[in-house]
């Protein structure tokens, strides 16, 4: 620590990212597609494009948000955009609870919101799931604070219904909830719907897991145009061009190509259900995943250990040195083929 930094910052405890490594191994520790973008990605970022980078992006973001509100069928002043849905969360955390504010999420949830907690000086209270690892919506209810609540959840899997969304945001009227969906196109039940109907509701979404696209840094949020209104004040008291303009005209080209990632995502959600299977048939305790990485456990080998030994034969996965989950290990999941050589090497660790 340098002799300059505030004190406000002095203990501030920063997330962990995922390892990112450059040599070759089975990387299913960051939750990253295995599969390339759409190729409309590529034919948008033309040397017409790269030759233009002289100007500033455009910090409206007209073209993207656009191509997202037709996708959700939303009007653009409903979508925000950032740079990753971190940005998004960070702008709507900052500006709704910060300060003196008061959040409430899961215990056992996405390690940033605690973070950002900390760091805009919010009051949080994290609400311990159930023993199973799920949500008891009744937490929720009238609660009198923000929320923010992974859906489905991560490091779990596990998502909230429908229905079960819009009782926690009914009930709290007068507070912010957000609804943070990053794992959502993996077959969840999404409460996008939702946005018209209540001005209490932010809807955060990424390209970087469903869309092949987590090096582009692009994620969005969808509310009341009051909401996005109140984020994009922020953003331009903070960075005006939180985008820039490859991202910009990638995200939209790929937003729009639905064949392509509908495809993908399938596949995705196929190899998730064998490899769920494959590690039951293993002895694995895993939770009803509908992200794309598996949550798992096993009695004959503590999590730690076995993230150390599938290290060794070339496999990342992510381990978890928090109370209650210390025995799981998030798998994401990856090719068809990478599962297969996942659950080759797990056999053969805890036979021998
Ligand atoms: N929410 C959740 C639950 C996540 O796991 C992640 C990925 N680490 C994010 C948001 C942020 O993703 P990104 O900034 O890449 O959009």
């Amino acid at each position: 620590m340098s002799r300059f930094l505030s004190k406000n910052y002095e203990k501030l405890v920063p997330y962990t990212p995922g390892e990112q490594v450059n040599v070759k191994v089975i990387k299913l520790n960051t939750n990253e597609s295995p599969f390339p973008p759409s190729p409309k990605v590529k034919e948008v970022l033309s040397e017409e494009v790269i030759d233009k980078l002289n100007l500033y992006s455009d910090p409206e973001l007209k073209e993207l948000r656009s191509a997202i509100a037709e996708q959700f069928g939303v009007t653009h002043d409903m979508v925000f955009c950032g740079n990753g849905s971190d940005d998004v969360l960070a702008f709507a955390i900052m500006g709704f609870c910060g300060a003196g504010g008061k959040l409430c999420c899961p215990d056992i949830s996405y390690g940033f919101y605690p973070v950002y907690a900390d760091i805009f000086g919010v009051e949080l209270e994290q609400i311990p799931l159930k023993d199973d690892f799920s949500i008891d919506v009744n937490d929720y209810i009238g609660k009198n604070k923000n929320i923010v609540i992974a859906n489905p959840n991560a490091p779990t899997g596990l998502a909230l219904s429908f229905d079960e969304v819009e009782k926690i945001v009914s009930s709290n009227p007068d507070n912010l909830v957000i609804m943070d969906e990053a794992y959502m196109a993996f077959c969840g039940e999404s409460c996008m719907e939702l946005v018209k109907k209540y001005d209490n509701l932010l809807v955060t979404r990424t390209f970087s897991k469903s869309h092949s696209l987590a090096g582009l840094r692009v994620g969005f949020g969808i509310g009341s145009k009051d909401i996005i209104d109140d984020l994009n004040k922020l953003k331009y008291s903070f960075n005006p061009y939180n985008l820039n303009t490859l991202s910009i005209k990638a995200a939209a080209a790929a937003i729009a190509d639905n064949e392509y990632y509908d495809d993908k995502i399938a596949q995705i959600v196929e190899t998730r259900e064998k490899t769920l299977a494959d590690l039951r048939a293993l002895g694995f305790k895993c939770t009803d995943s509908k992200a794309n990485f598996i949550f798992a456990s096993s009695d004959k080998i503590p999590a730690s250990e076995l993230a150390s030994k599938l290290r060794e034969n070339g496999i990342l996965v992510r381990y978890f040195n928090k109370a209650k989950i210390d025995n799981y290990l998030r798998i994401t999941v990856g090719s068809a083929e990478d599962m297969q050589t996942l659950v080759d090497c797990i056999k053969k660790i805890t036979e021998a």
